[in-house]
């Protein structure tokens, strides 16, 4: 058992609101240090986990700000006594109108919140020990970053990619191409292995992801893998 390595980051989603969005918690096992992600509701399901694992919460990280994914946002570091990070600026819209999205989708109260740190693509957020990247995705809102841990191989990608779909563009400031392209442009490179916890449903890989999403799938969007790669080597001899 002394040599079985543990992982250094580990995950525990909480379903929360009517939408049933994935809020998860991630930690550092060396620390026990945790972040939670995307509070949208729900908070006693979410305080009973971060306890069940006996998690230290040092910060509240937000893909972006639609009510079901931040509209405890505020509460919750109240409660915690704790700082939040992200989303991109461009979801300032959405967050001024948490309190007018509450009320329209008839859930229990929704507020406004104060991020300590808009995040952008290329930017690094620390949960204990552990350093996590964040991509800025557009296109299901105009602020949507992600989350991802390379050495573990595990992302929390909101509402930009689901196992079988991608997220809607329907909404304010939604752009569909914009979203097909941060999903092949920020999410592919991260690599075939990563796992990723979505905004709703079930976990899977971007490389399963590749090969069977039916709005992104290389042969949805006419992707040739093979020919792209030999490209590549072709320019990378050039060089
Ligand atoms: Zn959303
Ligand atoms: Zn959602």
């Amino acid at each position: 058992m002394s040599d079985n390595k543990q992982l250094s980051v580990h995950a525990f989603v909480v379903p929360v609101t009517p939408f049933q969005q994935n809020c998860s918690i991630i930690w550092c096992t060396e620390t026990m240090k945790g972040a939670v992600i995307d509070p949208g509701g729900d908070i006693q399901s979410i305080l009973d986990a971060i306890k069940k694992y006996n998690i230290s919460i040092e910060k509240i990280l937000i893909t972006h700000a639609h009510l079901d994914h931040a509209g405890a946002t505020a509460e919750l570091s109240r409660i915690l006594n704790v700082h939040i990070e992200g989303p991109h600026k461009d979801d300032m819209f959405l967050i001024e109108s948490l309190e007018e999205q509450g009320k329209k989708y008839n859930f229990s109260p929704a507020e406004s919140f104060k991020t300590s740190r808009f995040l952008e693509g290329g930017d690094e957020v620390k949960i204990g020990n552990q350093i996590f990247g964040v991509r800025h995705c557009p296109g299901h809102t105009p602020g949507h970053v992600i989350f991802f841990h390379e050495e573990t191989k595990l992302a929390a990608v909101g509402d930009v990619l689901f196992q079988g779909s991608i997220g809607r563009s329907d909404l304010p400031r939604g752009n569909h191409q914009q979203l097909v392209d941060s999903i092949v442009n920020e999410l592919w490179p991260l690599g075939d292995e990563m796992r990723f916890i979505p905004g709703h449903g079930p976990m899977s890989t971007f490389g399963n992801e590749r090969l069977t999403n039916p709005y992104v799938s290389d042969f949805a969007l006419g992707i040739d893998r093979e020919v792209n790669e030999a490209l590549k080597k072709q320019e990378e001899k050039r060089e």
